[in-house]
């Protein structure tokens, strides 16, 4: 097989990248070397970026990460923020999605909030508080809540 950015042949070590193709394909399958350098492979955790629904791709590892080392002293405070500063109806778009969320992966409902932020942060390529005040000032839950589920990775 041959990389599709530097055409080297490659044998059967791909790795597929989240960058769409002109020719409508979702993914782009590079060897290691243009991976690393293409800015959709994490260095740290070695793997590539995922896409998601919106075009926009982060690294999982990464996500999960920011999850664990959220304060967890600071969780009842972005709750008392979150219902403050949501209209009603934001704020129920939001615990019903955490909700669905922990439902599956029977993770705490504030777990589930915080994947949410994270995931928006490392597609953005910025940090937790900056997601959760650009939530607190647009009061738009679709904020965080569009483009969360991935698309397939082949084809
Ligand atoms: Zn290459
Ligand atoms: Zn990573």
């Amino acid at each position: 097989m041959h990389c599709e950015i530097c055409d080297q042949d490659i044998g059967q070590t791909l790795v597929f990248l989240p960058i769409k193709r002109i020719d409508g394909k979702l993914n782009t399958s590079a060897c290691l070397s243009c991976a690393e350098q293409s800015g959709y492979y994490c260095q740290e955790h070695q793997r590539p970026y995922i896409g998601f629904n919106d075009g926009t791709s982060a690294c999982l590892r990464c996500i999960e990460k920011m999850v664990t080392e959220a304060p967890k002293d600071n969780a009842a405070s972005l709750w008392r923020k979150l219902t403050k500063n949501l209209p009603a109806a934001e704020l129920k778009k939001v615990i019903a999605a955490a909700q669905t969320s922990s439902d599956l992966t029977k993770d705490s409902l504030t777990t589930s909030l915080l994947r949410f932020l994270a995931s928006k942060a490392c597609r953005e390529r910025v940090s937790l508080e900056k997601i959760i005040s650009h939530l607190l000032e647009r009061k738009d839950a679709n904020l965080i809540l569009d483009g969360i589920s991935f698309y397939p990775k082949n084809n």
